[in-house]
């Protein structure tokens, strides 16, 4: 490549400095970009100069769109925390591109300098949600059980879990069901998910593997109609 002076123009506008930092994260097909990548790659201006503009480096791939470069280092339970949201988000096991674009807080790359790998990062992943510590999430403590307003369904069934499933029990049922409703087969993603107790938690049923299901918006207003 041939050396150019980069130019110094306090002219150019914002967008386009903005435009400029998203061509060269869309060049190398990252959601985010560090200064470093911005300028050993063919930024027309010198992160400098943008970072002067916008007041720092991360303020300017905020206002592009772009995922911020973290400073500190983030922890595996973080990463796995934010896998469990978009693992439900989609419905379904997140390939790598899915990081780029969905609901992701971390780029994949925080995955791949952690575990070496995408598929290391999904298989410590795996062990994460299965692990024996996480079916303690969803039993009540003796402290929720006694401070909780007590429902009539309370007062008929003791429930030794909580009313509502952590993110790792959900995850858990979308890897044995997959993101499709049990009783039409639809697939449904995000917000359209419904995590169903197969026996109602109003007769008894408990917010476990076993007892629960998903559901469609139709399948899971037509049960929840039917218990009423
Ligand atoms: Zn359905």
């Amino acid at each position: 490549m041939k050396y150019q002076l980069k130019e110094f123009n306090r002219n150019i506008p914002d967008e386009e400095l903005l435009e400029d930092i998203k061509r060269i994260a869309g060049k190398l097909g990252a959601n985010s970009l560090s200064s470093r990548e911005y300028n050993d790659n063919g930024g027309r201006y010198t992160s400098g100069t943008i970072g002067i503009r916008f007041g720092s480096w991360n303020k300017a791939l905020k206002k592009a769109g772009l995922q911020l470069i973290l400073q500190r280092e983030v922890s595996i339970e973080e990463l796995h925390k934010n896998l469990e949201h978009v693992w439900i988000d989609l419905g379904r096991q997140p390939v790598f591109r899915d990081m780029q674009k969905s609901s992701s807080k971390y780029s994949v790359r925080h995955y791949m300098s952690k575990f070496g790998t995408w598929r290391n990062a999904l298989k410590a992943f795996i062990e994460y949600i299965n692990s024996e510590d996480t079916i303690d999430n969803d039993i009540k403590t003796s402290k929720e059980a006694t401070s909780e307003p007590t429902p009539a369904a309370e007062l008929l069934f003791k429930h030794k879990t909580k009313r509502f499933p952590s993110e790792r029990l959900k995850v858990q049922v979308l890897m044995r069901d997959g993101n499709r409703c049990r009783l039409c087969g639809i697939t449904v993603t995000g917000e359209n998910i419904h995590f169903d107790h197969v026996t109602p938690w109003s007769k008894g049923g408990e917010t476990t593997l076993e007892n629960l299901q998903v559901l469609c918006d139709v399948h899971n207003l037509a049960k929840s109609n039917l218990e009423y």
